[in-house]
């Protein structure tokens, strides 16, 4: 992994050379992804789609090359089948108003899980209070993970759609998503897969898993913000109604109404972002170049490493020993995470803190927050040696 791709990481924080830590939030890009937003604009920006001239034509293909390159990217079996958002909590509430709109009527109900972050679980229960319709959730074990007995009595005539995370964004623990398909899909239920903490870290293969939908988000896998991804099978997208209207989704319109483009321009409404598309294309590549196989073994050392000398150093690591994915949540006494955050910062170390989005989680697991250090491919052990002597030093302060 080389860290030189990446001109942030040579930044410096309050004096001391930059520990980032947060790429659960949002991931550093390589310098091939920030060449690519400026060639986009110094060379070829134009409005795509829509232009006859070179400029314009250069640009739509641009931004169709790089559809195809996340379809070949998570194995979908055609282009169409990639609508470009702005990230993944739009494509879950373009999915959930849309599927809303089409399928969910009063009384039916949708299974989200005990862990998900609130940009799914959010759209959900508006969707709820919209159409009458009911939000359950898979509940927890002891151990914090999915209680897949209690899934499979959720599951009933009135379930629509079951929408669960890949990978918990505060616990990094994988989920059983391919038991939860394949008994969701025994009763003819699609599955959404939000692939936002998936994604980024290991091969995530939609024919594979035969999820019916998949959301992630361009800027925690490298690329740039403002792009994100709602990948649907043809047969369930072609069935849903658009979520937004304007230019580009439709095919004509006249005052007497409207008809829509074809997929995936019907979800697809005005100037879409051509850069940040182009720009994840080549977040994708650079992925590639180095290989997940790579990767995934660099950051399960990595995970492993860490989560060690955390517990060797007395702080309570949360799902300790799981099978995780670059995610590690803990806590240092009773100290409160904010306060080891803040010291951390100091020592130039990037750590998040918090509820991280998923309040019902950590009320379950009955603490104020945690403290949560995530991985991305750039980081070593040297990160891992300079959070923990700086988390000493926090310790000797705070206890
Ligand atoms: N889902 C999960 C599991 C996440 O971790 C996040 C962000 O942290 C989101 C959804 C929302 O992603 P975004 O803010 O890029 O829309």
């Amino acid at each position: 992994m080389n860290k030189a791709d990446f001109p942030i990481l040579n930044e410096t924080v309050h004096g001391r050379p930059l520990v980032y830590l947060d790429n659960a939030a949002t991931s550093q890009k390589p310098q091939q992804v920030l060449d690519a937003i400026v060639e986009a604009y110094s060379r070829w920006n134009s409005n795509i789609h829509r232009g006859v001239h070179h400029l314009s034509q250069v640009a739509t293909s641009k931004h169709e090359g790089a559809r195809q390159a996340v379809a070949d990217f998570i194995n979908a079996r055609s282009a169409d089948e990639i609508v470009f958002t702005k990230g993944t909590t739009d494509s879950l509430n373009a999915l959930a108003f849309s599927f809303g709109e089409a399928f969910i009527h009063e009384g039916d109900e949708i299974i989200v899980s005990g862990l998900e972050h609130h940009s799914n679980i959010v759209p959900w229960q508006m969707l709820c209070e919209r159409k009458k319709a009911v939000l359950r959730h898979i509940p927890l074990q002891d151990d914090l993970s999915l209680n897949i007995e209690a899934f499979k009595g959720l599951l009933n005539e009135k379930t629509k759609l079951v929408s669960v995370a890949h990978v918990s964004n505060v616990l990094g623990t994988i989920q059983p998503v391919e038991e939860i398909i394949r008994l969701s899909h025994e009763r003819g239920i699609p599955v959404c897969i939000d692939g936002a903490q998936s994604v980024p870290h290991m091969k995530v293969d939609v024919e594979v898993l035969d999820c019916d939908f998949l959301v992630f988000s361009g800027h925690k896998l490298y690329g740039p913000t403002g792009i994100g991804v709602l990948y649907g099978k043809r047969e369930w997208l072609e069935k849903l109604p658009p979520h937004e209207g304007g230019g580009e989704m439709i095919n004509h319109v006249r005052w007497e109404g409207t008809t829509y483009n074809e997929l995936p321009y019907k979800f697809e409404a005005g100037t879409p972002n051509f850069v940040g598309s182009y720009a994840l294309q080549k977040a994708i590549e650079y992925i590639e170049s180095i290989g997940w196989e790579a990767i995934e073994a660099h950051e399960r050392e990595l995970t492993e490493y860490c989560e060690k000398q955390l517990k060797d150093v007395g702080c309570t690591v949360y799902s300790a020993g799981c099978k995780k994915a670059g995610v590690i949540s803990f806590n240092m006494g009773t100290v409160h995470p904010f306060d080891v955050g803040t010291l951390l910062d100091q020592q130039g170390v990037a750590v998040r803190t918090g509820h991280h989005c998923a309040e019902p989680l950590i009320d379950e697991m009955g603490v104020p927050g945690t403290v949560r250090v995530s991985f991305g491919l750039y980081n070593d052990k040297e990160d891992v040696d300079r959070f923990i002597e700086a988390l000493k030093k926090a310790q000797m302060m705070l206890m």
